[in-house]
């Protein structure tokens, strides 16, 4: 069967790999970290996952979590106004549950799995003379490894990466304790709080190591007010910082977050990066060649929720290109077709997620707005996080966001 190395064992590689192993391939996934390391480890994300994403999951029978894990059956939106005011406050419906597992949870549990049903577990952080070298070994090397340092393979297509700097300073913070949402008692929900001008606030709740927790996660403009976290080592004070922002500027959720406590001394997470688009074929200096899977060559800021969606999508994409591939050669114009494939999904999520980050114009600012008193346009957005090829039919163009609207007032 054909041989297949993975660099990085996160979303997509970790899919990627099982996916390959149930359908015969001889696979080789390398790590940088063991699944015990990653398991008492740092959190890494929110991981939000909506239907589309957890369905590929569940495809492969990989959905281990599903019944512990919280139901997301709602998104929310608030917006801030001068003093502790609420004056945008909604939630739209979702048609299929989102849910978040904690990285931590799945990678390491998905990284057993792959080594108990025989696949070859390599602990080694990979540099690219590694993979120099194996390029002539395998039939096909793909680097999952997210936004570590194997990027520098793959070059910055500019054309489609309009931002060279970060836009938003991340901080998360798992906690327990936080008080039921009283807005909608009867059913979890992400909310995304906006704070005009200054960033947003998400809270979501997940499965984490020590069972359900809520997730509290500030992206602040950098240079702003929330932009308070890079220096901060001690997890204490990173929580009592998000808590003290939460007062000043959405009291609503802070109230519910009086009794939080961290889940543990390792749930926290401060970084900002720089959205990037990249070329997926990256030339090794031997002359072999490897395919970049989900964040290595789209890396999107979190501000949607969308990277491991995208990665779930992308793994699945390229599973059906390796299988369909038979036993052609992975030579350049597939690696590049693969990808196409995948950026036909992905560059919607791109399009979203880079213009969520400017500031909004107005007919998006009207639509937010009056998503409160059509709770079909709230749904449809909530829905948009699912497959955000759907806000080409409302999101960017004017007219179109007015149609929409009048459509729904006239229903
Ligand atoms: C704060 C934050 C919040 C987020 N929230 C959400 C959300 O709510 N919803 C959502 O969908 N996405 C979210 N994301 C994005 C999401 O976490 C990522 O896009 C997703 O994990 C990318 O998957 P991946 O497989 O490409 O890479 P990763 O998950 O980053 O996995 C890469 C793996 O490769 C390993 N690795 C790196 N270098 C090497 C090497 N040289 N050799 C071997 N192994 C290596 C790493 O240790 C890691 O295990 C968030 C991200 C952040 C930072």
């Amino acid at each position: 069967m054909r041989k297949i190395l993975i660099v990085g064992a996160g979303q997509s590689g970790l899919q990627l790999a099982l996916g390959l192993q149930a359908q015969g391939y001889e696979v080789t996934l390398m790590s940088n970290r063991t699944a015990d390391e990653i398991r008492t480890g740092r959190v890494m994300s929110t991981q939000c996952m909506f239907h589309t994403a957890l369905q590929h999951e569940r495809d492969l029978g990989l959905n281990f979590w599903e019944s512990q894990a919280p139901k997301i059956e709602g998104l929310g939106v608030s917006v801030a106004g001068p003093e502790g005011a609420r004056p945008i406050d909604w939630v739209g419906r979702l048609d299929g549950y989102a849910q978040s597992v904690d990285q931590r949870v799945k990678m390491a549990g998905w990284m057993e799995t792959f080594a108990q049903r025989g696949g070859q577990l390599v602990i080694h952080g990979a540099a690219v003379s590694d993979l120099d070298y194996f390029s002539r070994t395998y039939d096909l090397v793909l680097v999952a490894a997210g936004k570590g340092e194997l990027v520098s393979m793959f070059g910055r297509d500019a054309e489609r990466s309009p931002y060279t700097e970060p836009q938003r300073a991340l901080a998360v913070a798992y906690v327990h304790g936080l008080g039921p949402r009283p807005e909608h008692p009867g059913f979890d929900a992400v909310r995304c709080n906006l704070v005009p001008g200054v960033g947003e606030l998400f809270i979501m709740p997940t499965l984490t190591t020590s069972g359900r927790a809520d997730i509290l996660f500030w992206e602040g403009i950098p240079g702003g007010p929330l932009d308070v976290f890079s220096g901060v080592k001690d997890p204490a004070e990173h929580l009592s910082l998000t808590l003290k922002l939460m007062e000043r500027f959405t009291p609503w959720e802070h109230a519910r977050a009086t009794k939080a406590e961290l889940t543990d001394a390792n749930g926290t997470l401060a970084g900002r990066y720089a959205p990037t688009v990249r070329n997926p074929v990256g030339r090794l200096p031997g002359g072999g060649l490897v395919l970049g899977v989900a964040d290595v060559v789209v890396a999107n800021d979190p501000i949607t929720g969308q990277g491991s969606n995208s990665a779930s999508k992308c793994a699945a994409a390229y599973l059906a290109a390796i299988v369909e591939r038979g036993e052609e050669p992975f030579d350049e114009a597939w690696m590049r077709a693969t990808f196409d494939a995948y950026w036909d999904t992905a560059r919607h999520v791109t399009k979203w997620t880079n213009a969520m980050l400017g500031a909004p114009p107005e007919h998006v600012l009207n639509l937010i707005g009056a998503a409160g008193g059509l709770p079909a346009v709230a749904d449809r957005f909530a829905n948009g996080f699912n497959d955000p090829a759907d806000f080409e039919n409302y999101f960017y163009d004017p007219e179109k966001t007015e149609a929409l609207l009048e459509g729904a007032a006239a229903q």
